[in-house]
């Protein structure tokens, strides 16, 4: 049984408890012929798709502690919910078959007749699955609330982790991610100047920002926004990051207007494939052999394709693309357009 299997990570002055999913470190590469299409002279890429758990992904990072905290807890069940095209459920699901946990997802909207991509995942996985009925998004939380206290109630140990995974213990995990991305270019003589990635509920990238800064990295990050506007994504960064600096007992100074997230890359909605997004899957694949996904990375793809066109990133910048990992979701009918 590996149930107990977590362990306590000295971060700064605070103690976590921790599992370990992730390898030490996730590949860069450069991206040489996108470099020369984009007409950037240096292109990289951090390979968190790569990540060695459960078809990978940076929803992992943060696991790690979500789940050494259920762990810590000896929860018995963890409780998660969100899309049924979810990435963070499947992770979640992924975990709770790993370390002996009943796993409960709760999805909006009605039962899916179609059984693909991480929707087929979690049911491989063993999952139980609520479907709420409702198109509102927030009716997950009521849901996943309500059959807590129902396990409670029948002297279960269930851990809830918030719908899409954005909470304050899944922000360290991407908060380590920046140290580990220095680490790997403290040899290089040349450095990103600009790191793109994509912004969903904000979690990565107020890691990524609060790390940015704390670790003094030499670059600036720009989000890219996949299903809320930028004023609307800006503020829930910055609670993160600031609820995050008193979980770790930091401060950073980071202020709102430091934040940089740009939303005219959404196309028609979250979850809804955009042409540009479909664009850059389609280049990146073709002249990579890397695989974007169309809920996130393919949408932050066309928005570092377009922040080039527009000059916002130089020729002569150094640029690290993070690939936050999705492919799950290339295999479900209408995610290319
Ligand atoms: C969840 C997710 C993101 C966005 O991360 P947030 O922390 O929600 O902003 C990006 N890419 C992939 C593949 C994801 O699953």
């Amino acid at each position: 049984m590996l149930r107990n299997r977590f362990y306590k990570a000295h971060i700064g002055n605070v103690c976590f408890p921790r599992v370990r999913l992730t390898g030490p470190r996730t590949p860069i590469h450069r991206l040489l012929n996108l470099a020369e299409k984009f007409e950037i002279s240096n292109l990289w890429i951090k390979r968190d798709d790569l990540i060695c758990f459960g078809f990978g992904g940076n929803k992992i990072r943060g696991l790690e502690f979500l789940v050494g905290d259920a762990l810590a807890q000896g929860a018995d069940t963890l409780i998660t919910g969100a899309s049924p095209l979810s990435n963070h459920v499947r992770a979640v699901a992924a975990v709770a078959a790993r370390y002996g946990l009943k796993m409960v997802a709760v999805y909006w909207g009605n039962q899916s007749e179609d059984y693909s991509g991480n929707y087929k995942l979690v049911r491989m996985l063993g999952a139980q699955v609520f479907f709420t009925g409702s198109t509102v998004r927030t009716s997950v939380d009521r849901e996943m609330e309500m059959l807590a206290l129902k396990l409670k109630n029948s002297g279960s140990i269930p851990y809830v982790i918030p719908r899409g995974g954005a909470s304050v213990l899944g922000v360290v995990g991407q908060f380590l991610a920046v140290r580990e991305v220095l680490k790997q270019f403290a040899t290089r003589s040349i450095k990103p100047d600009v790191v793109v990635l994509p912004v969903g509920s904000g979690g990565t990238i107020a890691g990524w920002l609060l790390g940015s800064a704390w670790y003094k990295a030499p670059w600036r990050v720009e989000g890219i926004a996949v299903s809320k506007p930028a004023p609307e994504s800006k503020a829930e960064v910055m609670r993160l990051v600031r609820d995050t600096e008193v979980l770790l007992g930091i401060k950073s100074n980071l202020a709102e207007d430091a934040i940089i997230i740009h939303d005219h890359y959404i196309g028609p909605g979250y979850g809804i494939p955009s042409l540009a997004g479909s664009a850059a899957i389609q280049l990146t694949a073709i002249h990579e052999g890397v695989f974007l996904d169309p809920v996130y990375t393919g949408k932050a793809m066309a928005g570092l394709s377009g922040l080039r066109n527009v000059q916002r990133i130089k020729g002569n910048e150094g640029v690290l693309f993070l690939h936050t990992g999705g492919q799950p979701g290339l295999f479900v009918p209408g995610q290319f357009a």
